[in-house]
C-alpha cells in the first residue's frame, strides 16, 4: 500500500482549510509528497493525524504595528508571528520584514523552520513572523521606531522557555539591537536568550551571522564529497547579496571555488575574477547601496539590469534571495550550461517544476531545510551559550558548526537510502525530519 491516496487527500484538506496561501500549499505540497514511504513504516502516524496535526499551526497571531516616520507621518503595518509547533522545543525561527510578506508566506516558511530545526538535532520547535514593512530608504530612527513598535505587541508571546525569533529577510543585526532593546525596556529583564543573532557586546555568539552561508557551503562540500569531489577550482553563482549570500560567497571562496556572478532584485553582477567579498560588504552592509555600486567601483565587473544570474553558466548554483527564484526554465538553462549541482541557501527558492529538471539531469540538489539549516543551528548555539552566560571562540562555533552540517547531511544521505531513494536529499530531508517531530508528538499525547 502506497498510501498516496491519503496523502492527496490531506493535502486537498490543507488547502481548502487554508485558502489563497499559495506558497503554504506549495510547502506542504512538498512535504508531504515525500512521506508515504514513512507511512509504510509507521501506519499508525494516519490514525493519529499527525500530519493532518503537523500542518495545523499550534498559534497564529496577527497585529497592528502602528509608527511615524521622520516627517511625523502615520503608518500602518501588519505584524505576524505563526508558533506552528513545539514539539521539539521554544518555537524558534527569523522574522522577516518585506512587504510581500503575508500569512501565507510566514506559514509556509514556519513550516518548513518545523523540519530544518528537527534535521539539526537540537531541541527546537518551529516558527516564523515578520511583517509587510519595507526598511528600504528608511533612515535608522524609523526602523528604530518600527521596531520598536513591533516589539511592543510581540513581546507577551516571547520568552527564553516559549519562543525566539532571529533574523531573516529585511532582519539584520540592526533590527535584532532595536527590538531587543525595547524587549529589555518592557519587561524589565536582561533575557539574552529570548533573540538570536544579537551583537557579540549584548549577548550575541561568534559565527552566528556567517552561520547559514557559512553552513550551505559545508553542506555542499559533503554532497560534493559524496560524489567524490570538492568545490575546489569549481565555478559558482550565487543569487542574493544579502547575509546568506555573502557568506556564502565568503566561505566557497576559502574552499577554492571561484564565485562569478551574485544579484540583487533589481539585476545580477558577474565579475570573472570572482566577486570581491569585501566592496560587496561594503556596498550592501554598510553604504546599503544598490548592487550596481558594486560593478561602478569594480573594474573586472559587469552590471545587467534585470534578466536572471541564472543566464551565467556554472558548475554550483547557490539559491541565496527569496522564494521561487529558480523556476524551471532557469533550471534548464543552469543544467544547459553544465551544472551539477544545485543547493538551497534560501528557503524554498527552487520550483517544484524545477527540482524535476534537475532531477531528470542527474544533477544534485540539496534542499533549503537541510542545506541552510547552520542558521538556525548556530542560533540555538548563542541560546546555549546565553543558558550558561558563556561565549564560545569563533574557531570553536565555527568547528561545531561544520560538525552540525556533517550530521544534518548523515542524517538526509541515510534517510533517502532508509527510505528507497538513494541520493534524494528532498525525499531524505523531509522524511528524517518529519519522523522527529512526529515521534515526540506520538510521546507528547494528543495536545
Ligand atoms: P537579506 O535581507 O540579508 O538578503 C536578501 C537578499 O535577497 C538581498 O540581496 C535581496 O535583494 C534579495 N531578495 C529579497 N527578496 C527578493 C525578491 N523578492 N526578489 C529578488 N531578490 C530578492 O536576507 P537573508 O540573506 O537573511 O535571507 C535570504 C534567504 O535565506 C531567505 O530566503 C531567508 O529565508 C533564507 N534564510 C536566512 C537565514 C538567515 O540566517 N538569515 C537562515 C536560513 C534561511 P534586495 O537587497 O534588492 O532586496
Amino acid at each position: 500500500m502506497t498510501h498516496a491516496a491519503d496523502i492527496d487527500r490531506i493535502h486537498e484538506e490543507v488547502t481548502r482549510r487554508n485558502p489563497g496561501e499559495a506558497e503554504f500549499h506549495q510547502a506542504t505540497r512538498e512535504v508531504l509528497s515525500t512521506l508515504a514511504p514513512v507511512l509504510a513504516k509507521r501506519p499508525h502516524y494516519l490514525d493519529l493525524k499527525m500530519i493532518e496535526r503537523i500542518c495545523e499551526p499550534e498559534r497564529q497571531i496577527i497585529f497592528r504595528v502602528p509608527w511615524q516616520d521622520d516627517r511625523g507621518q502615520v503608518h500602518i503595518n501588519r505584524g505576524f508571528r505563526v508558533e506552528f509547533n513545539s514539539a521539539l522545543g521554544p518555537y524558534k525561527g527569523g522574522l522577516r520584514f518585506h512587504p510581500s510578506v503575508n500569512l501565507g508566506i510566514v506559514k509556509f516558511l514556519g513550516f518548513e523552520q518545523i523540519f530544518k530545526n528537527a534535521l539539526t538535532g537540537m531541541p527546537i520547535g518551529g516558527g516564523k513572523g515578520g511583517a509587510d514593512f519595507d526598511p528600504k530608504g528608511r533612515s535608522d530612527a524609523e526602523v528604530m521606531r518600527f521596531c520598536q513598535s513591533f516589539m511592543t505587541e510581540l513581546y507577551r508571546h516571547l520568552g527564553e522557555y516559549t519562543d525566539v525569533p532571529a533574523g531573516d529577510i529585511g532582519v539584520g543585526g540592526r533590527e535584532i539591537g532595536y527590538m531587543f532593546g525595547q524587549y529589555k525596556r518592557i519587561t524589565n529583564r536582561y533575557e539574552s536568550g529570548v533573540l538570536t543573532g544579537k551583537g557579540l557586546a549584548w549577548g550575541g555568539a561568534q559565527v552566528r551571522p556567517e552561520a547559514t552561508g557559512y553552513g550551505l557551503i559545508f553542506f555542499v562540500e559533503q554532497m560534493l564529497a559524496a560524489r567524490g569531489g570538492s568545490l575546489d577550482g569549481r565555478r559558482v553563482v550565487v543569487s542574493g547579496s544579502g547575509n546568506v549570500a555573502v557568506h556564502a560567497i565568503a566561505k566557497a571562496q576559502q574552499y577554492g571555488a571561484r564565485v562569478v556572478a551574485c544579484s540583487d532584485s533589481a539585476g545580477y553582477v558577474v565579475d570573472e575574477s570572482g566577486i570581491d567579498v569585501d566592496l560587496l560588504r561594503q556596498v550592501k552592509e554598510v553604504e546599503r547601496a544598490r548592487l550596481s555600486v558594486y560593478a561602478e567601483r569594480s573594474p573586472s565587473a559587469r552590471y545587467v539590469g534585470g534578466g536572471s544570474v541564472w543566464d551565467v553558466p556554472c558548475e554550483v548554483a547557490l539559491p541565496c534571495a527569496t522564494q521561487n527564484e529558480l523556476d524551471e526554465a532557469a533550471a534548464a538553462e543552469l543544467v544547459g550550461n553544465g551544472c551539477r549541482l544545485v543547493a538551497e541557501g534560501a528557503n524554498m527558492p527552487t520550483t517544484a517544476a524545477a527540482v524535476e529538471v534537475l532531477r531528470s539531469a542527474g544533477a544534485a540538489f540539496g534542499p533549503g531545510k537541510a542545506a541552510n539549516a547552520g542558521g538556525v543551528a548556530t542560533s540555538a548555539l548563542e541560546m546555549q551559550q546565553n543558558a550558561s552566560r558563556d561565549s564560545w571562540t569563533f574557531e570553536r562555533s565555527e568547528a561545531k558548526l561544520a560538525e552540525i552540517m556533517r550530521d544534518i547531511h548523515a542524517r538526509c544521505f541515510e534517510a533517502a537510502e532508509e527510505y528507497g531513494r538513494p541520493g534524494d536529499y528532498v525525499l531524505g530531508a523531509n522524511c528524517a525530519g518529519f519522523v522527529r517531530v512526529a515521534d515526540a508528538m506520538h510521546d507528547l499525547g494528543v495536545v
